[in-house]
C-alpha cells in the first residue's frame, strides 16, 4: 500500500468542505449518485460508438447498500469505473482550472467563500462531510485490474490493487457522528426521491426491512432491495418517443393540477450551452397568480438532479404562469441562490426559454386561434406586465397581447386592427381609465364612430401604466384619445375654426371654474355629448390620478383637467346666445361635472350638484 499526499488545493478544498460549507450534508448522497450517473452515461457512450467496448455487458444500476449496524453505506454503479491513475488524477487533484482559480481567490472569510464555492463543483469530497473514512473500489470498463482508493480526507490517501468482479465503481462511506442519521433506511429513500428521483437509471436502497411475522407474532427483520428512485426523466427522451399522455402525467405531478395543461414546449438544446426545458401552461390561471408571494412554478435541475424549485429568476416574473422543467448541464450541482441571479449561464438559458415560449405562443396563435383565445383569456394580464418590463421581446408581446374594440366583437390583435385601419388613418387609438361599460360609453369616442374609427378598450386597472410607455406598434402609432393633444384623424379640415366665435364663451366659463380647471376649449371630438374632459399629454388620467391615491400614493399633485365643450351642441349654442350670467354659472359647472361623471369620477359635492340641476329644471320646465 502506497501512501501519498493530497494536492494542497484538495486540501484546501476539503478544510472548507467540512469546516464551513454546507448546512445540509444530505447533499453527499446527490452528489455521489450524480456521479455514478455521470459514469453510466459515459459508459453508455462508449458501448453505443466504440468499437472496443461494443461487445461489453451493460447492465446499468445504482445500489446503494445500508449497513445500520456498522454505520455504513456503499454507492455502487456499473459505469465506466476508473484505473489507478484515473484514481489518482480524480480524487486527489483538482483538474479542473475554474477550481484552481476559484481557490487561489479565497479569503479565509468562511461566508463569502462559501458563496464563492457554490459556483464550482465540489462533488465526491462532499462526502467528506459525513464520513470519516470513504474508501473506493472501482474497475475500470474494458480492463481487468481493479483498485482500492482509501482516505481520512486528511492526511491523503492509500491506493492499492483491489477484486471486482465488474466494472464500476463502489464508494463506501464509513459515517462519522454528523453522518450517522443518514444510517437509516427512510432518510436515504427520502433523500433520494427529493434530489434524484429522475436520474435516468435505477436506483436500488438494500436494507433490513422490519416486517410483521404472523406467525411468530412479532416483527423480524429480512435483507430486501427496492428501487427507490423513479428513474424517468421523460424531459430528457427524445420528442418522438413521448406520446401526449406521457407529457400530460409528467405535468401533472409537476404542477399538482387535476386538468391537463393547454400547450407545452418542449426543447432541447445543444451547442455552447446544453440543457433541456420542457415548459406547460396550465389551462387554468394559477391561483396565485397575482399575489406577490405566488409559488415558482419552473423547477431546476442540474444533470437531471433535482436542485431547486423556488427560484424566480428562471423566467421573468411575467411568465409566473409557466410549470415545468429546466434540465442544465453546465451548472454545478450546488450552485445556491445567489450565484443564479448573477450566473452567465442561467442569464442565457432565461432569455432562450423566454423567447422560446413567446415564439411557441405567436405560433399557435396563428395556427389554433380557438386555443389561443382559452390561453389569452386566463393570461392576457401577466403579458402586459410583461410589456412594461421586458423591452426585449415588446414587439413580440404586443402581438401577443389581445384587445377589446369598438369594432369587433370579443378580443383582437393590433395586426388586425393595423388590417382594419382606412388609408387616410394614421394612428391606432385606444382608451383607458375604466371599468368596460363606462369606456364604451364615454363621449370622447363619439367622434371616432362617426368617423369610423376604430378604438381600442383597455379596461384593465394596469393599462393605463403600460400603454403610457408605448408609443408605437411597428411604425403606426398608437394614442390614447383621452389626451389633450388631437389627432390628425379627426380634424375636419373642411369646417371653419370654431374657436375664434366661441371665445367670449370660453373664457367666462374659464373665469367661473376658475382653479378647478387647467383651460377651457373649443373640442374637435365630441358629436352627442356638450363636454368632456382631458388629460396633458405627460400626466395620468384623472381616473389614474384617483387609483394611485388609493393605492396610498400621498404625494400626487392634484392635477387639473381641461375641459373641452362642443360648440355644435344645443346647450353650447344657447348658452352663447345668452348672456345671462347666473344661467352661465350653473350651466359651467353642470358641464364640468356631468364630463367628470362620464370619466367615472364621483362628485366633489353632490349637494351642490343637486341645487344646481334643480335650477336649470325649473328654468326648462
Ligand atoms: P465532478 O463530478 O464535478 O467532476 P467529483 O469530485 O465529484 O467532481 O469527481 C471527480 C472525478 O472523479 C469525476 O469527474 C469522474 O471522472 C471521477 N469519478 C467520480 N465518481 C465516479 C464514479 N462513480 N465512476 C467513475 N468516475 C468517477
Amino acid at each position: 500500500m502506497s501512501k501519498r499526499e493530497f494536492q494542497t488545493e484538495v486540501n484546501q478544498l476539503l478544510q472548507l468542505i467540512v469546516h464551513s460549507l454546507y448546512s445540509h450534508p444530505e447533499i453527499f448522497l446527490r452528489e455521489l449518485i450524480s456521479n455514478s450517473s455521470d459514469a453510466l452515461d459515459k459508459l453508455r457512450h462508449l458501448t453505443l460508438v466504440d468499437d472496443a467496448y461494443k461487445s461489453l455487458p451493460f447492465t446499468p444500476r445504482i445500489d446503494l447498500e445500508l449497513d445500520e449496524e456498522k454505520k455504513t453505506l456503499t454507492i455502487a454503479d456499473t459505469g465506466i469505473g476508473m484505473n489507478q491513475e484515473d484514481l489518482i488524477s480524480h480524487l486527489g487533484t483538482i483538474a479542473r482550472s475554474g477550481t484552481k482559480t476559484f481557490l487561489a481567490q479565497l479569503s479565509g472569510d468562511a461566508k463569502r467563500d462559501s458563496n464563492l464555492i457554490g459556483q464550482f463543483g465540489v462533488g465526491f469530497y462532499s462526502s467528506f462531510m459525513v464520513a470519516d473514512r470513504v474508501e473506493v473500489v472501482s474497475r475500470k470498463a474494458a480492463e481487468d485490474q481493479a483498485w482500492r482508493w482509501v482516505s481520512d480526507g486528511q492526511t491523503g490517501f492509500d491506493i492499492e490493487p483491489a477484486e471486482r468482479s465488474v466494472a464500476g465503481t463502489t464508494v463506501l462511506l464509513h459515517f462519522n457522528e454528523e453522518g450517522k442519521q443518514y444510517a437509516n433506511s427512510w432518510r436515504l429513500q427520502e433523500i433520494v426521491k427529493k434530489y434524484s428521483n429522475h436520474i435516468a437509471f435505477p436506483i436500488f436502497l438494500t436494507y433490513d426491512k422490519s416486517e410483521w411475522n404472523e406467525a411468530e407474532k412479532k416483527s423480524v427483520k429480512s435483507r430486501t432491495t427496492e428501487q427507490v428512485n423513479a428513474a424517468s426523466a421523460l424531459w430528457r427522451r427524445p420528442k418522438s418517443e413521448l406520446k401526449d399522455e406521457d407529457y400530460k402525467d409528467l405535468y401533472k405531478s409537476v404542477a399538482g393540477d387535476w386538468e391537463d395543461p393547454l400547450f407545452w414546449f418542449h426543447t432541447k438544446a445543444e451547442g455552447s450551452l446544453e440543457y433541456t426545458t420542457l415548459f406547460y401552461v396550465p389551462a387554468k390561471a394559477p391561483l396565485d397568480l397575482y399575489q406577490s408571494e405566488y409559488k415558482v412554478g419552473v423547477k431546476l435541475y442540474v444533470k437531471r438532479v433535482f436542485i431547486m424549485d423556488d427560484a424566480k429568476e428562471l423566467l421573468p416574473q411575467y411568465l409566473r404562469f409557466v410549470r415545468g422543467i429546466i434540465d442544465s448541464e453546465d451548472l454545478p450541482l450546488n450552485v445556491s441562490r445567489e450565484i443564479l441571479q448573477q450566473n452567465r449561464i442561467l442569464t442565457s438559458i432565461r432569455t432562450a426559454s423566454v423567447k422560446k415560449i413567446l415564439s411557441e405562443l405567436k405560433h399557435i396563435a396563428a395556427a389554433q386561434p380557438d386555443q389561443y383565445l382559452k390561453f389569452i383569456t386566463e393570461y392576457n394580464r401577466p403579458l402586459k406586465e410583461g410589456l412594461y418590463g421586458d423591452f426585449a421581446n415588446r414587439e413580440t408581446l404586443l402581438d401577443l397581447i389581445r384587445f377589446k374594440s369598438t369594432k369587433v366583437e370579443g378580443l383582437t390583435s393590433l395586426a388586425d386592427a393595423k388590417g382594419r385601419m382606412n388609408e387616410r388613418q394614421k394612428s391606432i387609438y385606444y382608451i383607458t381609465g375604466g371599468a368596460e361599460s363606462l369606456l364604451r360609453t364615454s363621449p370622447l369616442l363619439e367622434i371616432y364612430k362617426k368617423k369610423d374609427l376604430e378604438v381600442l378598450i383597455l379596461d384593465d386597472d394596469i393599462d393605463e401604466i403600460v400603454f403610457s410607455a408605448i408609443d408605437k406598434y411597428g411604425d403606426i402609432d398608437l394614442k390614447a384619445i383621452n389626451k389633450t393633444s388631437t389627432s390628425e384623424d379627426i380634424k375636419d379640415e373642411s369646417e371653419p375654426d370654431k374657436a375664434e366665435t366661441l371665445k367670449p364663451l370660453l373664457d367666462k366659463l374659464k373665469a367661473i371654474l376658475g382653479d378647478r380647471v387647467k383651460d377651457v376649449r373649443a373640442s374637435v371630438r365630441l358629436a352627442d355629448s356638450p363636454s368632456c374632459i382631458v388629460s396633458d399629454e405627460e400626466e395620468p388620467s384623472i381616473k389614474m390620478q384617483q387609483m394611485m391615491r388609493a393605492m396610498g400614493q400621498k404625494d400626487i399633485p392634484a392635477l387639473k383637467p381641461t375641459l373641452e365643450i362642443n360648440p355644435d351642441h344645443e346647450i353650447v349654442r344657447k348658452l352663447l346666445a345668452r348672456p345671462d350670467d347666473a344661467v352661465a354659472q350653473d350651466a359651467a359647472w353642470l358641464l364640468l361635472d356631468q364630463a367628470l361623471l362620464m370619466e367615472g369620477v364621483p362628485l366633489q359635492d353632490p349637494a351642490i350638484f343637486v341645487q344646481r340641476l334643480n335650477r336649470m329644471l325649473t328654468l326648462s320646465i
